[in-house]
């Protein structure tokens, strides 16, 4: 019997693969003009990395995780996102001691237990960035503007960007309780995970899904009312330098984060074309978070894209044409001498950075040279016995369909020279 792929998981086959080298090397590169380095974590953790480091009224901890034991009886997770995993890392390896601030990115696959639909999958990628040991609202602004930076630069347009601050320990509490004050005449009306959320997290109540629990979620008062001081001026602040970045945003009053850890700026950017599942990017601070798991007080701050939902919003405007990896050339022998010395002499030039391919299963020359033309290879390499005892070989350009001959020893030189020529393939 055949056995399908999970459900919720999906094969990035060959035609898709360079749309995602492309939105790597987009992220790396800008990452490196912003100062951003990488760290690799595992995609494994202990399963008490996300409950304190996520939290535990959260969807992801409550119902979205992939836990299993391991053999040896420790319970372990498939990471949900990025954040817990670079914060132990941060706090781990003492970071927290060099100087500050730090900033990391990181690219790879989360796990999300949740009922599948486009642009929500069990396995998905995010690109994601963390700053360390800063609470400067420029370096808030400064990551939401990388973040910006980097969708644009995937190519996305039409994207909103909305702010928000839930406040801080000192603010929160007394919000929280106005909140239940407000919702807890509804309760009989609100969903079952609102009720929840009533007790044990009622920030969440404005982050439902639900239509009827958003109705209600509507006439809810504002956090932007209840900040302290501090948090007000920290709000003003990252405006301020949003403003002078030129970005452009929105105040979203009703925008909590799914995370505990999260304090004062939260942030969403939404894109237009993909419908429900619209948010590419969330972010936010969390000045908790590192002394939660374990470190001394640093604030933090980062945001994490899912790279299938900028890739749903750019083949919606078909900004994500497939590109076919690019050939050199094609070779081809004929006689078993002439296939041996084709196997060395093609080493040699994929040695020179040359993207060759050549036929198997020894083929016809008039079926090689159709392979040939079908690889959409700039020339093809023909080897025969007559080409072979001349040290020869013929270089057929496909598009053109004129031929010459180049002495074996001197395959690279031709190569190189073709290629400074050309100047397209590069190695
Ligand atoms: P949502 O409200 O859509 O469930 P979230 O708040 O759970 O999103 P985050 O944890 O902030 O999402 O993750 C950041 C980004 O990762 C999201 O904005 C989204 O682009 C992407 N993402 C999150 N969950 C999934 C998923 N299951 N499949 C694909 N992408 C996802
Ligand atoms: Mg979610």
């Amino acid at each position: 019997m055949f056995i399908q792929k999970p459900r919720g998981m999906h094969d990035i086959l060959p035609d898709e693969a360079p749309l995602w080298w492309r939105l790597e090397r987009t992220a790396r590169e800008l990452c490196a003009r912003y100062g951003f380095e990488e760290v690799r974590t595992p995609v494994l953790e202990y399963t008490e990395l996300f409950r304190r480091g996520v939290g535990e009224a959260t969807d992801i901890v409550e119902k979205e995780m992939y836990t299993f034991e391991d053999r040896g009886g420790r319970s372990v997770t498939l990471r949900p996102e990025g954040t817990a995993g670079a914060v132990r890392a941060y706090v781990e390896h003492k970071i927290y001691s060099l100087p500050q601030p730090v900033k990391w990115f990181y690219i790879g696959p989360m796990f999300r237990y949740e009922r599948p639909q486009a642009g929500r999958q069990r396995q998905f990628h995010q690109f994601g960035v963390e700053v360390f040991g800063s609470d400067d609202p420029a370096c808030d602004a400064e990551v939401i503007e990388l973040g910006i930076d980097f969708l644009a630069a995937a190519g996305l347009e039409g994207l909103e960007l909305e702010l928000n601050s839930v406040g801080c320990p000192d603010c929160r509490p007394e919000y929280r309780r106005r909140l239940q004050e407000y919702f807890r005449p509804f309760a009989g009306q609100l969903c079952e995970d609102c009720r929840e959320r009533l007790e044990r997290n009622p920030l969440r109540l404005l982050d439902c899904k639900n239509a009827s629990c958003r109705r209600i979620a509507d006439g809810a008062p504002v956090i932007t009312e209840a900040l302290c001081d501090a948090c007000r001026r920290h709000d003003e602040g990252v405006r301020r330098h949003l403003e002078a970045a030129g970005i452009a945003y929105r105040l979203n009053p009703r925008l909590v984060r799914g995370l505990d850890y999260y304090t004062r700026t939260a942030f969403e950017v939404v894109e237009g074309a993909i419908g429900a599942q619209g948010t590419v990017l969330g972010g936010g601070r969390y000045n908790g978070l590192v002394r939660e798991l374990g470190g001394p007080e640093r604030p933090g701050i980062g945001f994490a894209a899912g790279l299938e939902r900028l890739i749903l919003a750019l083949k919606a405007k078909q900004a994500g044409e497939p590109a076919k990896t690019a050939v050199d050339l094609f070779g081809v022998a004929v006689g078993e001498e002439a296939d041996a010395a084709l196997t060395r002499h093609l080493r040699r030039l994929r040695r020179a950075g040359c993207r060759a391919l050549r036929g198997f299963d020894g083929k016809s020359l008039k079926a090689q040279l159709k392979a040939a033309d079908r690889s959409g290879a700039r020339w093809a390499l023909i080897l025969g016995e007559e080409e072979l005892r001349r040290g020869v070989a013929i270089l057929r350009d496909l598009r053109t369909g004129n031929q010459k001959e180049v002495p074996l020893g001197e395959l690279e030189n031709w190569w190189t020279e073709e290629r400074d020529y050309d100047g397209s393939p590069q190695s």
